[in-house]
């Protein structure tokens, strides 16, 4: 084949390929065409048997196969480990800045919002963690608790007079209940909102008048 063709090998026939089956031949070009680039972006550095899952799932789709569970489950797991990751990272960069400045934002202060929660739903038994705003203004992570820091980071956009204070107690309050309440290992899945956690949210005073409003932040 002329040209076009730097993704298979290189202009020539490869070497070897006189020597394989059909199935070899298949697969081999099959690996070149299709998993090169996927495997490239979403897994570089992957251990093998995550690798191996993950061509078990991308095949698997191919040809409308079911994925055995045992790949699909290794291939989460690998995934949950990435995330825990990510989230740490992200926290460490937040960190590294925003805790310069310390609870106080310009409009709100988390000390203060935290001792009142605290007091009205621990009996003000929690130990205060580190406290603090993001540096930039996030919509997709409102709140984070690190517990490998122990620190408690709020996203700046509930710094604003216009937002109502209910909506940012109530997200400093999800966040405490993650004190409350360590991650369950249990089982396959990381559970971060157990069953516990869920029933002492919804004891949060206007629970429902509070989801509502992050909804139209
Ligand atoms: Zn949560």
């Amino acid at each position: 084949m002329p040209g076009e063709d730097s993704m298979i090998e290189s202009d020539s026939l490869p070497a070897l390929l006189f020597f394989e089956t059909p199935e070899q031949i298949y697969a081999r070009v099959f690996r070149a065409l299709c998993l090169r680039v996927r495997i490239s972006d979403l897994l570089a550095g992957a251990p093998a048997p995550v690798t191996e899952a993950l061509a078990f799932i991308l095949l698997g789709k191919l040809y409308r196969k079911p994925v055995p569970r045992m790949y699909a489950h290794r291939y989460r797991l690998y995934l949950n480990r990435r995330d825990i990751r990510h989230k740490a990272e992200l926290v460490r960069q937040i960190r590294g800045r925003k805790f310069v400045s310390g609870p106080a934002g310009q409009h709100h202060n988390l000390e203060e919002i935290f001792e009142r929660l605290n007091a009205q739903h621990f009996d003000g038994l929690m130990g205060r963690p580190q406290l603090g705003w993001s540096r930039r203004p996030a919509r997709g992570m409102l709140g984070h608790f690190d517990p490998s820091h122990n620190a408690i980071v709020i996203s700046r956009i509930f710094d604003q007079p216009a937002v109502p204070p209910l909506a940012l107690e109530y997200v400093v309050f999800h966040e405490m209940l993650h004190l409350r309440f360590p991650v369950n290992h249990s089982g396959v899945r990381r559970r971060v909102h157990t069953r516990e956690f869920r029933e002492a949210e919804k004891q949060f005073p206007r629970f429902q008048e509070a989801k509502e409003m992050l909804k139209r932040l």
